[in-house]
């Protein structure tokens, strides 16, 4: 055997080979070990503890597993374990023990500090017990530093878990609130009646669409505005109930028969509105004449009975955007080809001047 063999066997350092980082890890492992079988921190439990993390020595852990229920630990137990397993505890060994826990030590709480943002009093007081550390030379002092430190540490631990706890109870209660205030703003542009969307989601839509093509000085969408004819005379004679069956089944049309960019509103009482995106006049046109044909398809019947009342038409107008239009302006010129249809005699389509 060589010298530097002899050596090794007797210096009870050689078993510590972890890097900074590795050992960092231990000693946070260790540490909520100690604080998951409720142990007091001192250093000898914190060796234990160590080596346990660790896993270094299959029989000291069995042994622990063994002895680490309650009312077996104490701490002439674990003096015991120490001694017989991790007994080489000489003057030199705490030397390396103390510069180990130093890097350890600056290392750990440098995070745990920044993260429960725990200020300068835990901060001054372990800066304390690290300058003690560095300083002593004395066992028992070394041995007293190294307990205060771990006690302090157990506490930012703490501190720390519930930090994350309270983060983590904050963000879930962030997402909900931002899930209902979606709803909410969701609820708030739609039709109660039809489930389509409202005026206030039309005005939405329309503002985008305006913006986007003066940004882009490119006119593409066109717009319609529906209105039911004489459905007056549909409530009077019928009631309003089935007034407003009406709407839902005309609602449930228009957004089955145009495509999921176009955005179908109830525009008040019996007008909808419906926005078409990169539509020009004549295709809009072109889709108001085989709504108008599909609505005038519909055959109204009596609740439960089921006999005929007959049929109902609609009047349309329709109009191209053009750029530096106003939203009101666009509006306006489709409400008067609408009432130009209604004027006409109803059940038409005409296109705005
Ligand atoms: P026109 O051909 O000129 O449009 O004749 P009209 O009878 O349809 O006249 P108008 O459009 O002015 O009438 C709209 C009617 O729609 C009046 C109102 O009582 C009815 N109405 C408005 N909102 C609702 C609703 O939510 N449910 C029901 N059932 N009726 C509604
Ligand atoms: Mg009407």
């Amino acid at each position: 055997m060589t010298d530097k063999n002899q050596n090794e066997l007797n210096d009870p350092m050689v078993k510590y080979t972890e890097t900074p980082q590795q050992a960092g890890e231990l000693f946070r492992l260790a540490v909520a070990f100690l604080a998951k079988h409720k142990l007091a921190i001192h250093p000898v439990n914190y060796g234990l503890a160590y080596h346990y993390v660790a896993g270094s020595d299959a029989a000291l852990n069995g042994r622990m597993d063994e002895l680490l229920i309650p009312g077996e630990w104490s701490d002439r137990v674990a003096f015991k374990l120490f001694r017989q397993y991790i007994s080489h505890c000489d003057e030199a060994m705490l030397r390396d023990l103390r510069e180990e826990l130093l890097n350890i030590v600056a290392h750990t709480l440098g995070t745990m500090i920044d993260l429960t943002g725990k200020t300068s009093v835990t901060n001054q007081h372990i800066e304390k017990q690290i300058n003690t550390l560095a300083e002593s030379t004395k066992v028992e002092s070394v041995m007293k530093a190294v307990s205060s430190i771990l006690a302090e540490t157990h506490s930012l631990v703490m501190d720390t878990s519930k930090f994350e706890a309270q983060l983590i109870s904050s963000t879930e209660e962030m997402e909900k609130l931002k899930e209902e205030l979606d709803y909410a703003r969701q609820e708030a542009r739609r039709d109660p009646l039809t489930g389509i969307l409202n005026r206030r989601g039309f005005d939405q839509s329309l503002e985008t669409m305006i913006a986007e093509a003066e940004e882009q000085h490119l006119a593409t969408f066109s717009l319609m505005l529906m209105d039911i004819d004489l459905f007056k005379e549909i409530n009077d004679t019928h009631g309003h109930l089935l007034g407003d069956k009406l709407l839902q089944g005309v609602a449930n049309l228009l957004t089955h028969h145009t495509k999921g960019k176009d955005a179908c509103a109830r525009f008040g009482g019996d007008e909808f509105a419906i926005l078409l995106p990169e539509t020009g006049v004549d295709n809009a046109k072109n889709l108001a004449e085989s709504l108008r044909i599909i609505i005038q398809k519909i055959v109204l019947k009596r609740p439960n009975q089921g006999a005929v009342i007959g049929g109902i038409t609609v009047s349309v107008g329709v109009s191209a955007y053009r750029l530096g239009e106003s939203s009101e302006d666009f509006i306006q010129r489709c409400d008067k080809a609408l009432y130009r249809s209604k004027a006409l005699g109803r059940n038409r389509v005409t296109i705005a001047g």
